[in-house]
């Protein structure tokens, strides 16, 4: 299965950290891009940063126009807003498990109402105001049953061994 998140709505510029966590939760469950428009540069540099340390090659990519990106993914892509108004996860992780394609639109402090008809699937994780951030976690969970924890990220510096206690951490040999 391919996951790709895309952030929408305004005022994503003065959310810089809660972007980052977004970005960072999408790569470490296991999709391989998100899009994201009006935001810092830096984020970009502080994901191939971890890239970098922690393996894999997730992917951040500045667009102009989400709304250009969510018609074309709608080709061969199922569209998933997470949206508090949507069907509740519990009625719809099944189907979204069987899924080939997902691309994953987050809101930020406003959702242009478009994106309500544009999407395949309206998602609720329960039906009370929280964050994009605990939303899409909770999501990227459900959809792939805790297997995204089991992907290995490639030519990672630095490898964690979970252990029951202290720190267990494999570092590569720089090659550069
Ligand atoms: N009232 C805002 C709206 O939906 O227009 C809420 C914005 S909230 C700060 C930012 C984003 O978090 C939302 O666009 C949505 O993607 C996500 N979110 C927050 N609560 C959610 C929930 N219960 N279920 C699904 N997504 C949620």
């Amino acid at each position: 299965m391919v996951i790709e998140v895309v952030r929408i709505g305004q005022r994503v510029v003065r959310d810089d950290r809660v972007t980052t966590h977004v970005a960072l939760v999408s790569r470490a469950f296991g999709c391989s891009k998100i899009f994201m428009t009006e935001v810092n540069p830096e984020i970009k540099d502080t994901l191939e940063k971890i890239n970098k340390t922690w393996g894999g090659d997730f992917v951040v990519e500045f667009i102009d126009n989400w709304k250009s990106i969510v018609k074309m993914k709608k080709v061969d892509y199922k569209i998933v807003h997470l949206t508090m108004y949507g069907e509740s996860i519990n009625d719809v992780d099944e189907q979204l498990g069987k899924e080939e394609n997902l691309l994953i639109v987050v809101g930020a402090e406003k959702v242009p109402r478009e994106i309500y008809e544009l999407a395949d699937y309206n998602v609720g994780i329960g039906s009370q105001p929280h964050s994009e951030i605990s939303a899409l976690a909770i999501l990227l969970d459900r959809i792939q049953k805790g297997n995204q924890f089991k992907n290995s990220f490639s030519n990672a510096r630095r490898k964690i061994i979970p252990t029951k206690k202290g720190k267990n951490v494999i570092v590569a040999e720089r090659r550069d």
